[in-house]
């Protein structure tokens, strides 16, 4: 019953969805001057709430930009370009029958066949888009079956009372107390599906490797713990699935705010509120009222910042998000000079992660520090992923956690299909992520002597 109840909300809510994109499209835009690139950058900063920019300007020129365009805004941008002596193209034609094919070709599988998305493990559809609960489910079954390495843990709840779910994993070789920690976190931004099912999908092929007695999975779990959190967005996600398909911030509103939502990656305390950020809610990139306004965030800071103090330090922080199929390492804040210190050792290990993957699946993934190939974007989850710890760890609205290795990495795919990447380039997506984590694994335990 509950299952039907599911299907009838999906059906009548993806009416709403077909409502809100009606006429919309997204248009590429390619600069090729520095002055070009400067009135895109002005246009992202000053109309950020007429125009949706699915990515980034990038400050390398010939780099596209792709924006989603609300039918009453073509003419008035195709002027604009005109005038900047920018051409488009058009990338998505109809974003409206795109978001409607996709919601109704999955609900008419869930229909079908409830069983290939059922929430036991062995029917577990790795894939398929997963409903929040389900993602939830898929925790808790991954731990309770694997529980001599598996160990969840309640990250916390969302701002609408959702539980966020994640565990650790450590190998039954374990030796140390408190090995060295990789975090990886997934969905932070909601309409960004792919990378949920990605985190789940190299998951759960690591672990099959455990079981098969693979040499480097083995040395990589009896040497660090995996800390996982496949959706860190639950309200923003669920709302994916029942209102808005390309909703991308949390859900939390403000006393006197006109718009709901806060962009959980501009929202991270190291340098909150600094540039490439917006002080209005109704934008894509709303900073919150303060940093670590949104729980969920608050959630991770929290969670981290007593693992540390219990002895635990970070090696690696990844949010996996999608897509431009880049590895993005810090600084973003910082709008000159934004090579950290690491820089060459972080662009080793992308470059490590990005042959695996032109190895596996013959894509190619760009790198990078954050503000030397995008502008500047402050309060984001990788320069808070390396950011010192401060001196007070309790201190959360300072600092970060240390972990030589922080990425933004952007999956697939370069823009066909943008956000709405279809369910059949999913296995080929965490395949390739898959080789990319081995190879981290690999250097890592190089690093660490293991
Ligand atoms: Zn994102």
């Amino acid at each position: 019953m509950k299952f039907a109840r599911e299907v009838f909300v999906l059906v009548s809510l993806a009416c709403l969805v077909l409502a809100k994109y009606e006429g919309y499209q997204v248009w590429r835009i390619t600069p090729k001057t520095e002055k070009q690139i400067e009135w895109l950058h002005y246009i992202e900063e000053n109309m950020g709430e007429e125009f949706d920019f699915w990515t980034g300007v990038s400050k390398i020129p010939g780099n596209p930009v792709d924006i989603m365009v609300q039918p009453n805004r073509q003419t008035n941008l195709r002027m604009l370009l005109k005038q900047e002596k920018l051409d488009l193209d058009i990338m998505i034609n109809d974003v409206n029958t795109l978001v409607t094919n996709q919601m109704d070709e999955i609900l008419e599988r869930r229909r079908a066949n409830r069983q290939s998305v059922g929430t036991r493990l062995d029917n577990f559809d790795y894939n398929a888009y997963h409903t929040y609960e389900e993602i939830q489910q898929w925790v808790a079954d991954m731990a309770s079956e694997n529980s001599d390495i598996i160990e969840p843990f309640l990250l916390g709840y969302s701002c609408e009372g959702r539980e966020i779910n994640g565990f650790r994993i450590r190998g039954t070789g374990s030796q140390n107390p408190y090995p060295k920690a990789v975090w990886f976190e997934g969905g932070i931004h909601a309409r960004e599906w792919i990378s949920p099912a990605t985190v789940m999908g190299f998951t759960h092929k690591l672990i099959e490797e455990y079981r098969s007695d693979d040499d480097l999975v083995l040395r990589m779990f009896d040497n660090i713990d995996w800390y996982i959190v496949p959706s860190l967005n639950p309200d923003g996600y669920h709302y994916t699935w029942t209102n808005d398909r390309l909703w991308r911030k949390t859900r939390s509103k403000y006393v006197g705010e006109a718009c709901t939502g806060t962009d959980p990656n501009r929202n991270w305390p190291f340098q909150w509120g600094g540039v490439g950020t917006s002080p209005f809610s109704c934008s894509e990139i709303y900073h919150g009222p303060s940093a670590l306004s949104e729980i969920e965030v608050f959630n991770v800071v929290e969670f981290l910042r007593d693992r540390w103090y219990e002895g635990q330090d970070f090696l690696m922080f990844i949010d996996w998000h999608s897509y431009s199929q880049v590895i993005i390492a810090p600084w973003s804040y910082l709008d000159s000079n934004p090579r950290t210190d690491d820089y060459q050792d972080q662009m080793d290990m992308a470059k490590a992660m990005s042959d695996a993957i032109l190895a596996t699946s013959l894509k190619v993934y760009g790198m990078g520090a954050g503000a030397e190939i995008l502008y500047p974007a402050a309060g984001s989850s990788k320069d808070f992923g390396y950011a010192a710890v401060p001196v007070n760890p309790w201190d959360y609205t300072s600092g970060g956690m240390g972990a030589k290795y922080s990425y933004t990495v952007e999956l697939r795919d370069t823009g066909e299909y943008g956000f709405l990447l279809p369910e059949d380039q999913i296995q080929d997506t965490y395949d390739e992520i898959h080789a990319a984590v081995r190879a981290i694994g690999d250097r890592l335990l190089t690093e660490i002597g293991a």
